[in-house]
């Protein structure tokens, strides 16, 4: 799954790289922006940390000539929601006059199958609007993962999309820094939107953007801390600690949803929707449902005091049904599990799968509409299996 981090976050890796950012700090209340303010003592700029784009538009990102406005500007910023999200942190930031905003960032092209470099003269606004509209205004440059980034290629492709070019060399500079970035820290998406010219002729990273691949996390101990600090659900926290990555949980929900394969999971939350039930959570244990991994499943599906049931959806292709079913075996009988679980399992090896779980508390099924109006049913007679 995709990883985002906060600007913050993003802001310390790029000073770490050498990345020209200017200066910023946290705040979680007005008092606190108004103090880092005077300490900038210079003109500042309000910025809500939510992980989401479009702040500008929506009102989270605010100039103030001084202390006193930063307080006033952090105090609007911390009573809106963007896109839903509350803000819990803003960053002070010292300010700059922009003479020119342009875009740079790095992604992976899944058609090439290689990572590409992006940038625009347009920057500041949407990329993809910008992508639409006007593409000749898009430079691309695709990485050659063994020679690395082309300083020349960079360059020409900058000239050509139009940025001035008295600052091509030390942006191709900056895009060589993303890409280091981007190969240290496994990412998805690292990009800056604006990099600034200012009046003074400087150039200056003023928004950080960094997305990652969640399956490289376990090689990164210090994003996942980041990740782990900025969870509020405490499942949530102890799922991703035990390294159950991919649950997300919906509270308020009855039945524990489990399944292999993201699109799987998905369609069994719907179809527990549809029996009358309630999905308590989207987890995806993946490819290798050792018992190990299923054990930590189930222990986090129940951790939530509202799950009366649990449904298991696994279709076996390159896993084997007998495999996870002796995994579910092993987990259940070192556990103290009180709910239903029901399980329908599919593909390969699937009756030796049901003939390991026969005589057990765990009922099989055979499709997912069965199976979901079975546990549902279980859950709502109020009985156990
Ligand atoms: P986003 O809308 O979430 O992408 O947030 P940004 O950090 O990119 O800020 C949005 C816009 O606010 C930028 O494109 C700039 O036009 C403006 N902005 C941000 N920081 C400053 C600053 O220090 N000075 C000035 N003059 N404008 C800024
Ligand atoms: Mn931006």
């Amino acid at each position: 799954m995709l990883l985002k981090i906060h600007e913050y976050q993003a802001r310390d890796v790029f000073s770490r790289y050498g990345l020209p950012v200017p200066p910023a700090k946290v705040a979680t209340t007005p008092e606190e922006a108004e103090a880092i303010a005077k300490e900038i003592g210079k003109p500042v700029v309000v910025k809500a940390q939510v992980l989401v784009g479009g702040r500008g538009k929506a009102g989270g990102v605010k100039l103030a000539k001084d202390a006193a406005e930063a307080k006033q500007r952090a105090k609007d910023i911390f009573a809106l929601k963007i896109k839903e999200l509350p803000v819990e942190k803003v960053i002070v930031a010292e300010a700059v006059d922009i003479k020119t905003e342009y875009y740079i960032g790095i992604t992976i092209d899944r058609d090439r199958r290689m990572v590409v470099l992006i940038a625009s003269p347009a920057g500041g606004v949407d990329i993809e609007e910008v992508a639409e509209k006007t593409p000749e205004k898009i430079a691309k440059v695709w990485v050659d993962p063994l020679k690395g980034v082309d300083q020349y290629a960079i360059r020409e492709a900058l000239f050509k999309a139009g940025f001035d070019p008295a600052f091509v060399p030390k942006i191709a500079a900056i895009h060589a820094k993303l890409y280091d970035i981007f190969m240290d820290f496994d990412c998805c998406l690292v990009e800056i939107n604006p990099l600034v010219i200012t009046t003074s002729n400087e150039l200056k990273a003023i928004d950080a953007k960094i997305n990652f691949d969640d399956n490289g996390l376990f090689k990164h101990p210090e994003l996942k801390a980041w990740r782990e600090g900025d969870e509020t659900d405490p499942i949530e926290k102890e799922a991703h600690k035990r390294g159950v990555s991919s649950y997300v949980r919906l509270p308020g929900g009855n039945v524990g949803i489990i399944g292999n394969g993201a699109g799987l999971v998905m369609a069994t939350m719907d179809e527990v929707k549809r029996a009358g039930g309630n999905p308590s959570d989207f987890l995806d244990v993946g490819g290798s449902a050792t018992s190990d991994v299923v054990k930590n499943a189930l222990e986090v599906v129940t951790l939530d005091e509202g799950v009366k049931g649990i449904l298991i959806n696994i279709f076996a292709g390159i896993a084997r049904c007998d495999v996870i079913a002796e995994g579910l075996l092993k987990a259940t009988q070192s556990m103290d599990i009180r709910v239903p679980i029901v399980i329908r399992m599919q593909g390969t090896n699937a009756d030796k799968g049901k003939q390991i779980l026969a005589g057990t508390k765990m009922i099989p099924v055979d499709t997912l509409p069965e199976g979901a109006a079975k546990i549902v049913s279980l859950i709502t007679k109020g009985g156990a299996a």
